[in-house]
């Protein structure tokens, strides 16, 4: 995707280290693996276990959609604190560092890139505008400065330009804060809405890596560019949308009381996209065995996470570091391949809705939807294409240790001046039961185990 559309970003992993095996954290949606990012830590420690999650039993109430700051407040009420992990920076602040994030994806994505900013002293600014962000005292200058907010229309050429501008304009000119995170919203939502393969995804594509370079030369004119490390990164990849089902109405359909929000109706909770949770609104293992069951007999579904032990063909959820008190006992993948979709571009699969059908989705286990970029500029780095596994819970520790300082997190320091000697162990689950088989691919080193791929067999 990144060769003959985004060159300047090409030939910085080209020149530097870059992980080719890079992948995401299961679910590979943004809030979660924003959140991995933050804290260095899988879903199962940080606890945004999903970009829309119920919470069971005694805090159960309206869903919590990460997306919106208000609902991550109330969470906070609900459940005590939106973020179980502590966060690169805290971490940070920890050591009187600073940290500035320009952010462009929802409001309440630019919250849990650093959860705790307000009380850091750190900033965070969001394209949204002060409304969308726990420092709103830092958007009138960058007003001032970079001009009106942009259109949110995919797509988002507008936001990416600005983004740039904040980005060289205010955080790599003025007052420069130790770590500086710029979060582009291109071409995630241009893949979305537009296609993968459209003219607005190369378009995006072609605006982000404008400002890549804009970001990089920048760095490079300041006064600080013989000690700056520069990192690139994606959160997840996408698959392009083949067919769409009403999972909700399947289930109903078969005599199960599912839907999305609770009512007198519903029995089940459910969420989707490309993979999603059925949670009983009151514990019940035996309804979460017949829902096993259902979803193992239908087409549509690629894989089932659930205690192996009630569900028979379930794969654990401490498989894919779902074991967090918030984590459904029920989770299901929808069905993908890795056949060519539009344009020849590999990766299709069903999903339950979220996007136009032909969209780009993500969410699932599929290798074209866990396959992240990752490249490091370090001062006296090395430069090769590395094979081992990273993952987002590796950015963190490895930002602090270029810094001096240790992180205890999930992740890993990737190997940034010496390629590590240790080798990689393919780890292959796989479960099923009657037709229904599936097969979860982890890779693992140094006692983590980072997820590959997965998908029905
Ligand atoms: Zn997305």
């Amino acid at each position: 995707m990144i060769v003959g559309r985004m060159p300047v970003l090409g030939a910085f992993l080209d020149d530097n280290l870059w992980f080719r095996n890079a992948r995401s954290v299961f679910p590979s949606v943004t809030r979660v693996c924003t959140t991995s990012v933050a804290t260095g830590a899988w879903p199962g420690r940080h606890g945004i276990v999903n970009n829309q999650f119920h919470l069971g039993g005694d805090l159960g109430g309206p869903l919590v959609d990460t997306a919106r700051i208000d609902r991550l407040l109330e969470l906070k009420d609900r459940a005590g604190a939106i973020v179980t992990a502590d966060s690169l920076g805290q971490r940070l602040a920890a050591d009187g560092r600073s940290m500035m994030a320009i952010h462009c994806g929802s409001a309440g994505s630019g919250l849990l890139v650093n959860h705790a900013v307000h009380e850091l002293g750190h900033r965070t600014f969001s394209v949204h505008g002060a409304d969308a962000t726990l420092t709103p005292e830092i958007v009138p200058d960058i007003l001032a400065t970079c001009g009106p907010l942009p259109g949110d229309e995919a797509p988002k050429l507008d936001t990416v330009a600005y983004t740039g501008r904040v980005a060289t304009e205010v955080a790599l000119a003025q007052d420069q804060s130790d770590v500086t995170l710029v979060w582009l919203p291109e071409p995630d939502t241009s893949f979305h809405f537009c296609g993968i393969h459209s003219d607005g995804a190369e378009q995006a594509m072609r605006a982000a890596d404008a400002v890549f370079a804009e970001i990089l030369q920048s760095i490079a004119d300041g006064p600080h560019a013989d000690t700056t490390a520069i990192i690139a990164m994606s959160d997840h990849g996408q698959i392009a949308t083949s067919a769409l089902i009403d999972l909700a109405g399947l289930l109903r359909a078969d005599g199960f009381r599912a839907g999305h929000e609770p009512d007198d109706n519903t029995d089940i909770l459910l969420t989707g996209g490309n993979m999603g949770e059925l949670r009983p609104m009151t514990p019940d293992p035996r309804l979460i065995a017949d829902l096993g069951r259902w979803l193992m007999l239908r087409d549509e579904i690629g894989m089932v996470f659930a205690d192996p032990a009630r569900v028979d063909g379930a794969l654990a959820p401490e498989a894919v570091h779902q074991t967090h008190p918030r984590s459904a006992d029920l989770l299901y993948v929808m069905r993908s391949d890795e056949t060519a979709g539009p344009g020849g571009i590999p990766g299709i699969g069903v999903f339950t809705g979220g996007v136009p059908l032909g969209g780009g989705m993500h969410g699932g286990l599929n290798r074209y939807e866990m396959n992240t970029v990752l490249g490091f500029s370090v001062p006296d780095g090395r430069c090769a294409a590395d094979d081992m596994p990273a993952s987002l819970i590796d950015i963190a520790p490895t930002v602090l240790d270029l810094l001096g300082a240790n992180f205890d997190s999930d992740g890993r320091v990737l190997p940034l001046f010496e390629a590590e000697q240790e080798p990689a162990l393919v780890e292959i689950h796989e479960a099923g039961s009657g037709d229904f088989r599936q097969r979860l691919v982890r890779s693992g080193i140094g006692g983590r185990s980072y997820l590959i791929e997965g998908g029905r067999v």
